[in-house]
C-alpha cells in the first residue's frame, strides 16, 4: 500500500544514454500504476525539470518500448542544474506539479545532481544506475552494460574475420570512460591477445613482448582491446609504437564509438531494468530516499547514494589472470 504522503512521482533519464533506460522507465511507470500513484515523465533529464517540460504517463504510454534502445524521455547534460538558480527553478516546477519524489535514471553525475538537490530542498529521490560503463558501486551491473558487451563482441568477431583473412593486427578501442570493465570482459569473450585497461599498469614493452610471443606461437593475426581510458596512450599512439617496432605488421585501428550505446537491450539488461524500476518505486513508497537501487548476487539492494558516487567497483584480478592464460 502506498504511504499517504506519496501520491505523485517524477521519473527522468540523465547523463549518457544506455540501452535499457526505456525498459527502466516502463517499469517505474507501471509500478506506479500498480501501487495507485501518479507518474510524471520529465523530458531531457534535469533540463525538463527546470523548463517544466513534463507530462503524465500511464501504463499504456510505455507500451512497445521494452525492447527499444535509448530513452524516449530523452536525456541531457544540464549545465543550468549545476547552478543554484537552475536548481531553484527546478524545485519551483517540482512543487508546481505537486511531485513528492523523483526517480533518477543515470550515472554518478546524475546522482550527484540529485543529492545536491536533496540537500537544498529535501526532495526525496531514488537512483537507478543507467550507464554502459558499469562504473557504479553498489550493483554488480549497471543497465546497458550487458548490451554494450554483446555489441562489442559481435563487432570484434567481425573484425576477427578480416584480421585472420589478411594476417593483420587490430587495435580495437572500446568505451568505458575511466573503467576497464567493457574492455576486460569483451576482450576475454572475443579472445583478445592483449587487453589494456586503466586499472592495470601496462607497459609498451609488455605489449610488444606479447605480440612477439604470439608470432612465435604461430599466430598470424591478433586483436588488442584497448579501453578508452587506458593510461599508456590512446589506441592510435599504441598502434604507431607497435608499427615502429614491427614494420612488417599490417596494423589497423578500429574505434567502436557510439555503436556501443545503442541497440535493443539484452534479456539481462531488460530484467535488471525491470527489477530496479519496481524496486525504486517500492523504496519511495516505503519512505526511503538518497539511495541507489542495485542488484548484488541477484538480490535487490539499496546503497547510500554517497557510496554509489564515491566508491568504485574493483576489477576482478581473476579475470586478468584468465585473459593472460588464454592468450598463450
Ligand atoms: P554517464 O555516466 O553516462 O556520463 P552521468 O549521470 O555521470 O552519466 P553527467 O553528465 O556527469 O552524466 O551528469 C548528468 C547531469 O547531472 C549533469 O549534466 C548535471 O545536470 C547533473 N549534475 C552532475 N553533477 C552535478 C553537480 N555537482 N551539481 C548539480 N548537478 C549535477
Amino acid at each position: 500500500m502506498a504511504k499517504k504522503s506519496i501520491k505523485k512521482i517524477g521519473v527522468l533519464t540523465s547523463g549518457g544514454d544506455s540501452p535499457g533506460m526505456n525498459t527502466a522507465i516502463r517499469a517505474v511507470v507501471r509500478a506506479c500504476s500498480y501501487y495507485n500513484i501518479q507518474c510524471i515523465g520529465i523530458k531531457e533529464g534535469y533540463h525538463g525539470l527546470i523548463n517544466n517540460d513534463m507530462s503524465e504517463l500511464g501504463p499504456r504510454s510505455v507500451k512497445h518500448i521494452i525492447n527499444r534502445g535509448g530513452t524516449f524521455l530523452k536525456t541531457a547534460r544540464s549545465q543550468e542544474f549545476r547552478t543554484p538558480e537552475g536548481r531553484k527553478k527546478a524545485f519551483e516546477n517540482f512543487k508546481l506539479n505537486e511531485l513528492d519524489a523523483l526517480v533518477v535514471i543515470g550515472g554518478d553525475g546524475s546522482f550527484t545532481g540529485a543529492s545536491v538537490f536533496h540537500k537544498e530542498f529535501e526532495v526525496p529521490f531514488i537512483g537507478i544506475p543507467g550507464t554502459i560503463d558499469n562504473d557504479i558501486f553498489g550493483t554488480d551491473a549497471t543497465i546497458g552494460y550487458d548490451t554494450a558487451l554483446n555489441t562489442v563482441i559481435e563487432a570484434i568477431d567481425r573484425i576477427r574475420d578480416s584480421a585472420t583473412s589478411h594476417n593483420r593486427v587490430f587495435f580495437v578501442e572500446v568505451m568505458g570512460r575511466d573503467a576497464g570493465f567493457i574492455a576486460l570482459n569483451s576482450g576475454i569473450a572475443s579472445g583478445a591477445q592483449d587487453i589494456l585497461i586503466p586499472e592495470k599498469k601496462d607497459s609498451l614493452e609488455e605489449l610488444l613482448q606479447t605480440l612477439e610471443r604470439s608470432q612465435q606461437a604461430g599466430k598470424n593475426s591478433s586483436i588488442i582491446v584497448v579501453a578508452e581510458g587506458e593510461e599508456l596512450g590512446n589506441v592510435y599512439d599504441l598502434a604507431k609504437a607497435t608499427q615502429k617496432k614491427f614494420p612488417e605488421y599490417d596494423i589497423r585501428v578500429t574505434v567502436l564509438g557510439h555503436i556501443q550505446r545503442g541497440g535493443s537491450p539484452t534479456c539481462q539488461d531488460r530484467v535488471l531494468a525491470s527489477r530496479l524500476g519496481v524496486a525504486a518505486v517500492e523504496a519511495i513508497l516505503e519512505g526511503k530516499s538518497n539511495l541507489m537501487a542495485g542488484l548484488r548476487s541477484n538480490k535487490v539492494v539499496y546503497t547510500p547514494i554517497e557510496e554509489a558516487i564515491k566508491k568504485h567497483n574493483q576489477i576482478d584480478e581473476e579475470l586478468i589472470k584468465v585473459a593472460k592464460i588464454l592468450a598463450i
